[in-house]
């Protein structure tokens, strides 16, 4: 008889050769052997691939994500948590305190899907430098209604961006497009800066306790966002678009 032998994980495994002649019928012997293979498929004994996941199909989850309503979904829930949040704070506000909330911008306040969705999850430093300057992305709408709640709460809101000095104007354009002017202050990262998000948001937040802002919340869609401390509490938006360290 020969035999096959197939790998695996400590484990071996014999395939008759289908020119074998004996009592078995051949069409019992066909389905054994690939029964067989089917259960080492199953048991991930010759499913061993590391083949990462598919691009495309990773893509094709993003798009679904957003189009079916759960990411708007996500993005409340967590808005829901904030507002509770710096409602609860305000009542306990002792005089004098200046409160102050936290808001990054892309995938916070603003949303990047028309730009994902132009560039196919793509782009490059031109057509992100004109999505800027442009000052069209819409608003991230439960988080845009957390900045009006801080508003009529009397608690000072400072954006604070991973956007560059340079982008300042198209930035400033696309908060006054959707309605978010009245805030204490802008903070943009030095033209060129390498530093990275992490470390430059944590020094301003520690700039902005040091003038006497008690930041009670700080909301991003970035773990580098809420990196660090000088924050009361951090909340963490889903961005299913990118990473930045
Ligand atoms: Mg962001």
């Amino acid at each position: 008889m020969r035999t096959f032998p197939a790998c695996v994980g400590g484990h071996s495994f014999s395939f008759r050769d289908s020119s074998e002649s004996d009592s078995v019928p051949a069409v019992i012997r066909f389905f054994s052997r690939w029964a067989a293979l089917g259960a080492l498929v199953f048991t991930g004994c010759v499913a061993t691939s590391s083949e990462p996941r598919n691009l495309d199909s990773l893509k094709a989850e993003i798009r679904t994500y957003i189009a079916s309503g759960a990411y708007d979904r996500d993005i409340a829930a967590v808005a829901r948590k904030v507002s509770a949040w710096i409602e609860t704070r305000a009542a306990h506000r002792t005089t004098g305190e200046q409160l102050t909330l936290v808001l990054d911008l892309d995938e916070t306040l603003l949303s990047g899907w028309p730009y994902a969705q132009q560039y196919d999850f793509g782009g490059d430093d031109a057509s992100w430098n004109a999505w800027t300057a442009a000052g069209a992305a819409p608003p991230i709408e439960p988080i845009r209604e957390v900045y009006r709640l801080a508003r009529r709460l009397g608690i000072e809101v400072v954006f604070l961006t991973g956007r560059q000095e340079r982008e300042r104007a198209g930035t400033e354009k696309n908060l006054r497009a959707i309605g978010c002017t009245d805030y204490a202050v802008l903070i943009c990262r030095p033209n060129g800066s390498k530093e990275k998000a992490a470390v430059y948001k944590t020094a301003a937040r520690w700039r902005l306790a040091g003038e006497g802002n008690v930041i009670i919340a700080n909301v991003g869609d970035q773990e580098s966002d809420l990196a660090g401390s000088f924050a009361e509490r951090t909340f963490k938006l889903p961005d299913p678009f990118y990473i930045l360290e």
